[in-house]
């Protein structure tokens, strides 16, 4: 019997892998604009690193963890189910915030939650974060959602909506706390059984339930914008007039809350028409501390990378890039079967995609296996060529052909098709200037 893969995993192929490294190079590559360097944390954590960093109450921790078996006498583990929490470990560990701040640190990572799978819900999905560490001001806020912006601009998807809220501080949720619990009481009957606990320890997060009936009585609560402290209300209308002066528009929802004691202030989620969240986000500045480090403020957010295929997908979006094959060199007989060997090998080491027959194939079936693999070029090495020095070489697309001493002048046309096929693809691509200028940078 085969082996399935487990429930809510995909396999990314060989022949869409490709969609994978031309996102996340744009993902990457424009958090740099913005002075994000990379950071790579481990796939699993202690267990505790989550119930603390992600928060006991949360769904995440308690319905959706993958907890990994440890030996006898271990500590618990469990697979990542964001990245933030790692990424502040490793800040803290590696004392990362006694360095020059702000620290920046951004990430394409796998992360794991056992969620019923559907479309764009899945048990091993893939996050693109960043994280940006030291700096309490709203331009912070702004600055971090300009890069979700960014993206999403230069993708070109279109009708997603950034949705923005603050969820206050300590001290102004002592209010709005009161005002929820009084709130939600007349409705204990109602609610489901995990909402009564989350009543006691964090009301917010009833506002965040997937339960229907939970989800209509939490339309009537008090707006936790009617509760900020001076202090939040100045730090919230600041990074709203930020975001206006960036030509960033938002909405005001104050159904977003990220419901943790150490979430603070701006929250925000970006939502596409057809109710996709692609990228959600907030001020966190409480947490660092949390996991024992100084009192930091931070900020940050999360991108899924599934989600946002699927959205590019929908509206027709193709990345450019993805190589396509120089040259085949295909051979008759075994003297020149090791010649293309060799042929082939020297053109790689000058950077060619280059292939020869590898099946023992006859010569029309090794034209026909070029033709598919998309070849640009195609030659044939047999007795005459090998004892001249010369070969024909047949530009796939119109037929043409042109004979040719395979040494030097072979590389020379090789360099020129290559430098054609460069500026067919920049005519092709989509999208404003800077996204040509993006991509055009990866390639150097
Ligand atoms: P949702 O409300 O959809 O469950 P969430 O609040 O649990 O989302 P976050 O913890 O904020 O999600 O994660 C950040 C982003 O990661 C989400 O906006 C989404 O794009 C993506 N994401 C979260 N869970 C999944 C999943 N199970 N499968 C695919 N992508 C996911
Ligand atoms: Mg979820």
């Amino acid at each position: 019997m085969p082996i399935n893969a487990p429930r809510g995993t995909q396999d990314i192929l060989p022949s869409e892998s490709q969609k994978w490294q031309s996102l996340e190079r744009l993902l990457l590559e424009t958090a740099a604009l913005y002075g994000f360097s990379e950071i790579r944390t481990p796939t699993f954590e202690q267990l505790e690193l989550f119930q603390r960093g992600v928060g006991g109450t949360t769904d995440v921790v308690q319905k959706e963890m993958f907890e990994v078996k440890a030996q006898k006498g271990e500590d618990l583990f469990a697979l990542k189910p964001e990245g933030t929490a790692g990424a502040v470990r490793a800040a803290i560990e590696k004392g990362l915030l006694n360095d020059a701040l702000p620290l920046k640190a951004c990430y394409i990572t796998p992360c794991f939650r056992h969620e019923r799978p559907q479309a764009g819900r899945l048990r091993e999905f893939h996050q693109f974060g960043c994280e940006l560490f030291g700096a309490a001001s709203p331009a912070a806020d702004a600055e971090v959602i300009a890069i979700g912006r960014h993206i999403l601009t230069l993708l070109e998807l279109k009708g997603v909506e950034l949705r923005l809220n603050s969820i206050g501080c300590k001290t102004c949720r002592q209010d709005y706390y009161k005002a929820l619990r009084s709130y939600f009481e007349q409705y204990r009957d109602k609610l489901c059984p995990t909402c009564l606990e989350r009543l006691e320890k964090n009301p917010m997060r009833i506002l965040d339930c997937k339960v229907p009936e939970c989800g209509e009585i939490a339309k009537g609560a008090p707006v936790v914008l009617d509760y900020l402290c001076g202090e939040c209300a100045d730090h919230f209308s600041e990074t709203k007039e930020r975001l206006s002066q960036l030509g960033i528009p938002f909405v005001l929802d104050p159904k977003i809350v990220r419901g943790l004691d150490y979430y603070t202030k701006t929250v925000f989620e970006f939502v596409s028409e057809g109710g996709l969240t692609v990228c959600a986000g907030g001020r966190y500045d409480g947490l660092v501390e949390e996991l024992g480090g100084k009192p930091t403020p931070a900020l940050g957010f999360g991108m899924g990378l599934e989600r946002m295929l699927i959205l590019m997908e929908e509206q027709g979006i193709r990345l450019p890039g993805g190589r396509t094959c120089d040259l085949y060199i295909g051979s008759m007989g075994p003297e020149a079967s090791r010649a293309a060997g060799k042929l082939a090998e020297r053109l790689r080491a000058e950077g060619f995609w280059v292939e020869c027959d590898l099946m023992g194939r006859s010569v029309k079936a090794q034209m026909k296996y070029a033709n598919k693999l998309g070849a640009r070029l195609s030659m044939v090495l047999g007795e005459n060529e090998l004892a001249s020095g010369r070969a024909s070489v047949k530009d796939m697309a119109t037929g043409e052909q042109k004979e040719i001493a395979f040494t030097e002048e072979l590389s020379n046309l090789l360099y020129d098709a290559m430098l054609a096929r460069e500026a067919d693809e920049l005519a092709e691509q989509l999208g404003p200037d800077a996204f040509q200028r993006i991509l055009g940078m990866g390639r150097q």
